[in-house]
């Protein structure tokens, strides 16, 4: 854990609102049965092998769990990753080849540094979705703005297929699938898209 809060990493800018910092709690994985569903997110009727969520925390509220009840008091990055036919991706690869080492549930391996490098392969100010909505898990909190890139990042078949070597948590199954299901919202948010169409 970090003694300075303001030392973990953080967004702000953008779309998010002025002066707000968002600081890193965690980051982590959404995948489905096969690679043409596992995103929780669809563009023009278009799914995605997998989601990646970066969670952060409004600063002002100093602590994730607090930050979930206030309306302003999340943002998520998420990165679509599509399987496919061509090569692996082999920055992506500084974490699905450690994905072997923590099948069983609570098992840790070290991952290097440059793990996230796979993020440069984006135009990261740019061509991007924000909308107000809310968590895609329990307790389902309208606690976020998510800001979702455009462009997926192109893995091998075989690294999407490492996710779902994974064990649940009552170490006997695998987890073939962890995404939700599409919803359909009361009133549609109002989706902004930076960036050329
Ligand atoms: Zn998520």
């Amino acid at each position: 854990m970090f003694e300075n809060r303001t030392e973990r990493p953080y967004i702000d800018g953008g779309l998010l609102p002025p002066t707000e910092r968002y600081v890193f709690e965690q980051m982590h994985f959404h995948w489905g049965e096969s690679d043409s569903v596992g995103s929780e997110h669809v563009i023009d009727g278009k799914t995605y092998s997998m989601e990646v969520h970066l969670v952060h925390f409004n600063l002002k509220y100093g602590n994730f769990k607090l930050a979930i009840n206030k309306k302003d008091g999340v943002a998520v990055v998420a990165f679509f990753i599509q399987a496919s036919e061509y090569e692996k991706c082999e920055l992506f690869g500084k974490i699905t080849d450690q994905i072997h080492n923590i099948r069983e549930l609570y098992s840790k391996t070290p991952l290097e540094s440059d793990c996230l490098e796979w993020m440069s392969l984006q135009e990261l100010d740019k061509h991007y979705f924000t909308y107000h909505g809310s968590l895609t898990t329990e307790p389902y909190n309208e606690c976020v703005t998510w800001i979702i890139y455009r462009t997926p990042v192109f893995v091998s078949k075989q690294q999407v297929a490492a996710f779902r070597d994974l064990q649940s948590t009552d170490n006997t199954n695998k987890i073939t699938k962890n995404c939700r299901s599409i919803q359909t919202p009361v009133q549609m948010p109002p989706v902004i898209f930076t960036g050329t169409v």
